[in-house]
Parts: C-alpha cells; structure tokens; sequence
C-alpha cells in the first residue's frame, strides 16, 4: 500500500474554491496512430512481444496523479491510461507488480523483477540496466512553502534556507547542478516533506508541479501552497530493461505513436486538479500593519490632542474665572482706594480728583460748579461725653442723612475728621447755598441715636472761571471758618 493511501487518515479533501486546470508544461509526445500494426514494429519486435504476452510495469506508488497504485494494487494516474494504449499498440497484457516506494522500485528495476517502469527520469547511472524512451511527459519542478511565505529563487543558493527533497529523486542532481550550495534535506516521501514545511522543520519542498498540489489537497494542510516553480523539469521516459532490448524499441514507438488527442484527454482527466492560487498575502498584511500602525498612532495623537484641549478648555476656564476674580478684586481696589472705611462716602483721595476734573471741565466747556464745605459743631464734646465708638455711630449717621438729601449729580465724600465736602455740578452759589441752608435745618432736625442733636456749618464757594481747585477749597474753608466764628450751625459764603 502506497504512503500516500496509508496516510488516508489525513484526507479531509477540502473544497478548494479556485480550481485551475494546470501542468502548462506537461506535454505528451504526439502519435498518428494506436494499432499494433501502423506503429512500424518490426517482426522481431511483434514476435518479442508475441512471445512475452504479459509486461511487468512497475509503478512509483508516491507519485499520483501521474503515477499511482490503488488501494487494490492496480495501476493508477495519468500513466495507467498511457500503459493502456501501450498494451493496445503492443497487444501485450500490463501486470503491476508490488512496490514499496521508489527505492523498492529501483532494486526491483535492477533485478529484473521489472520489465517496464512506468515514469522514469534517464540518467546514466539507470541507464546501466535500463533502456529509455523518448520523454512521454515533462513535469515542472514546483516550491511547495506555507502560504504567508514568498519564494524567491535566491533562496536556493544556500544561506540556511532549507529545502526538503524525496531521496535519491533524480530531480536532487537537477538541483545541486544548477544550485551548487544548495540546502537540501533528503525525506522519504512528499507526505513526509510537506509535514516538515508545514511544521516549519524545512523553508519549502521541491517536487514536481501537480504532483506537490495533489499532495497538498489530499493532505489538507491548508498553511501550504505552490508558491514558486524552477526552471528545471522532470523529463519521464518509460524504461524497459536492457538486457532486452528489442521491447526498449517497441516502446519508443509506442511512445511517439500517442494521438495527441487521446493524450490531451488524458492530461485533462487527470491533472484537473484543484491548485489553490497563491495570493501573496504577505503585502496584504504589511498593508494592514502599516495602516494599522497609522490608525494606532493617530487614535493615539487623537487621544492625546483630544485629552490635550480638554487640559487647555479646562485652564482656560480657570483663567476666566481668575479673571474674574482679579477684576472684582481691583475693582474691590478700587472701591477701596476711593472710599472711606468709616462712613462709606468717598475719601479725600477721590473728591481731589473729582474737584480737578470739575475744574478741568469748567474750563473746557465753560460750565459752572460750587462747593460746600461743612463741619460737625463741637464734635469733640460727643467723643468726650460718648466715647469714640458712638462718636464714630454719629458719623455714620450723619454721613447717610448727608447722602439721602443730596441731588443724585451732587458728589459727597468725607473730607476729613468730622469735615465734608459736597460737590453740586452745574450749580451756581445761590443753587448751593440753598441746598447748604436745607441741609443744615434737615441735621439740626435730626436726632442721631444716643448723641441727641447735632449741628453744622458750612461754607459754600461758587467756581470762578480759571481758579484753580486748591483755591475755590480755600475760600469754601474761608467762609466755613467764618460760620463757626459767628456762632455755628449756619451757612457761609466764600
Ligand atoms: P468745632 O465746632 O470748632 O468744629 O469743634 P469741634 O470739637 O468739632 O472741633 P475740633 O477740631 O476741636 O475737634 C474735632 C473732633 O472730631 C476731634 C476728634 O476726636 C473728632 N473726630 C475726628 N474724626 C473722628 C472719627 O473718625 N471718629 C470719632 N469718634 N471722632 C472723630
Ligand atoms: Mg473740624
Ligand atoms: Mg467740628
């Protein structure tokens, strides 16, 4: 039984999707004629054959579809059909004695216990104790890798790369003469080769082209597939023994006598076998790598542009915020330099300003403006009676009643001590001094909490057109002293 039918457990022939009808280069001699008698046997010859009736063909049962044996030891693959119009052309009957492998083949060849082999490479070590034909078929030597690999023929001229062979396969000296370094490793049989690709044992294996993808198929090993073929082919003869020669002539003519129909159809049946096309994946994938890698690194700059805006957005609303919070603080400040702690009204820093501005607009656009100068009448008495802290309550006091009978134009702020100073924009000294007289009947009016009655003087000065503010301040303090000098709660004009 044949390796390839002991190895029958690993058959799960799987449906190979793309079938292609190969063996581009297997030709079979062309012929005219199939009768014994137009193939011009001589009469030594027909008398040989008349006289031998029955050839024993031996068969290389590890070589299917081209040569086999089945399971019942009968001769199989495309050699069969040819033997079959032999034994028609040479009216001889075809017997296939058991053989183990080809090694079995070859001892069996050299003892004569073969009077035909069925598919044989010449060589001149055979041809010793063989005749041969005129090759009857020529098959391509094909790399059978994992289909992820790529076979390049460089990888033939050593450097590590291993390559399995059958042993003593004659395709081996093809190969060591045109590739003198190299690295093959001698295996039994093709099962045992393409196990040790599939395996990753050895690179590839070198065979023929049809058989190797038979192989392939019946094995399932799906990872391999026919991913190179050389420029060396086996060239098959059919072998007779030699020390008969009259049957290595019949033969040769039998041989050049096949109709090349018959012989296409006979290459048809058998070598439509299913080769699974070799794409080279191996660029598909790198494409995918590399994209993968660019989608990688941009999800991952994505990522950290995403996480670096939300960073920024984040910082920027705090900056926001502690703008804010600076704007109200310097507007707090501000507030703050302009304002007097005690009273809230504003200080003297502020009313400077506000008088120069009064001053500057007078000038610029001839407007008028007045003052008024007032002071709280013996308020050292409410802080020597009282104590300070009712003293300050009674400046609060007056300070609010001050600012609720004020005009919303007129600018009240605390002078001094227990001083104010009141300006009236677009006021004339008669409009001040009114407003002057209301408020001091509106204090005198007035009782301040726990103090009683409190009274003030005023002085009350109009802007003369080019006077300065020190001087317009002056004068309202003039006319101020001059209100206490003449007894106080009175108004004076400067
Ligand atoms: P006159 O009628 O002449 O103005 O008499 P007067 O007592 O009001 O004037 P004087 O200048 O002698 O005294 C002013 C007093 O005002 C002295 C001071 O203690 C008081 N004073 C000034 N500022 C404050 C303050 O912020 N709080 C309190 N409680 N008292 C103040
Ligand atoms: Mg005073
Ligand atoms: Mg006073």
């Amino acid at each position: 039984m044949s390796s390839l039918v002991q190895c029958q457990k690993f058959k799960n022939l799987r449906l190979v999707s793309i079938a292609l009808t190969l063996l581009l280069h297997i030709t079979i001699t062309p012929a005219f004629s199939q009768s014994v008698n137009d193939i011009g046997l001589t009469s030594e010859e027909q008398e040989y054959l008349a006289q031998k009736k029955v050839l024993r063909v031996c068969v290389d049962p590890d070589r299917l579809p081209f040569d086999g044996v089945d399971e019942n030891g009968n001769h199989d693959g495309l050699s069969k059909d040819v033997f079959q119009i032999f034994a028609r052309m040479l009216n001889v009957k075809m017997v296939v004695p058991k053989v183990e492998d080809w090694n079995d083949l070859m001892v069996k060849a050299k003892n004569r216990d073969c009077d035909v082999v069925s598919q044989i490479n010449a060589s001149e070590e055979r041809k010793k104790f063989l005749d041969f034909t005129t090759p009857y078929f020529y098959l391509p030597l094909a790399v059978v890798t994992r289909y992820d690999r790529i076979f390049v023929e460089e990888s033939l001229q050593g450097a590590g790369t291993r390559f399995a062979v059958i042993k003593d396969d004659i395709a081996n000296d093809k190969l060591r003469k045109r590739y003198p370094k190299i690295n093959l490793v001698e295996v039994k049989n093709n099962i045992e080769a393409m196990k040790m690709v599939y395996d990753g044992e050895v690179f590839g294996y070198i065979g023929a082209q049809g058989a190797v993808a038979f192989a392939i198929q019946a094995l399932d090993l799906d990872k391999l597939a026919v991913t190179g073929s050389l420029p060396l082919r086996y060239e098959l003869s059919v072998a007779s023994r030699n020390d008969e020669p009259l049957l290595g002539t019949a033969l040769e003519k039998a041989v050049l006598a096949i109709d090349p129909k018959e012989a296409q159809s006979i290459r048809d049946k058998w070598i439509a076998i299913a080769i699974e096309k070799v794409t080279d994946y191996t660029l598909l994938w790198q494409t995918l790598m590399v994209l993968g890698t660019i989608l990688a690194v941009s999800l991952y700059w994505n990522r950290r542009l995403t996480r670096a805006n939300h960073e920024i957005r984040e910082t920027l609303k705090k900056l926001h915020t502690a703008r804010a919070q600076l704007e109200e603080q310097n507007l707090l400040l501000k507030e703050q330099a302009i304002t007097d702690p005690l009273t809230g009204l504003y200080n003297r820093l502020k009313l400077d300003e506000d008088i120069a501005h009064e001053v500057n607009r007078a000038q610029r656009s001839r407007s008028e403006f007045s003052i008024i100068l007032l002071d709280i009448d013996h308020f050292k008495c409410v802080n020597d009676t009282y104590g300070h802290l009712i003293g300050d309550q009674a400046l609060k006091e007056f300070s609010t009643l001050l600012k609720n009978n004020l005009r919303a134009s007129d600018i009240l702020g605390r002078w001094g001590g227990e001083e104010f100073l009141i300006i009236c924009p677009d006021s004339n000294l008669d409009g001040c001094q009114k407003l002057a007289e209301q408020l001091r009947a509106k204090i005198s009016a007035h009782p301040f909490p726990k103090v009683g009655t409190l009274t003030a003087s005023f002085g009350v000065a109009a802007h003369i057109p080019g006077e300065k503010a020190n001087t317009i301040i002056s004068r309202a303090d003039t006319a101020l002293y001059a209100a206490k000098h003449q007894g106080r709660n009175q108004v004076e004009l400067g």
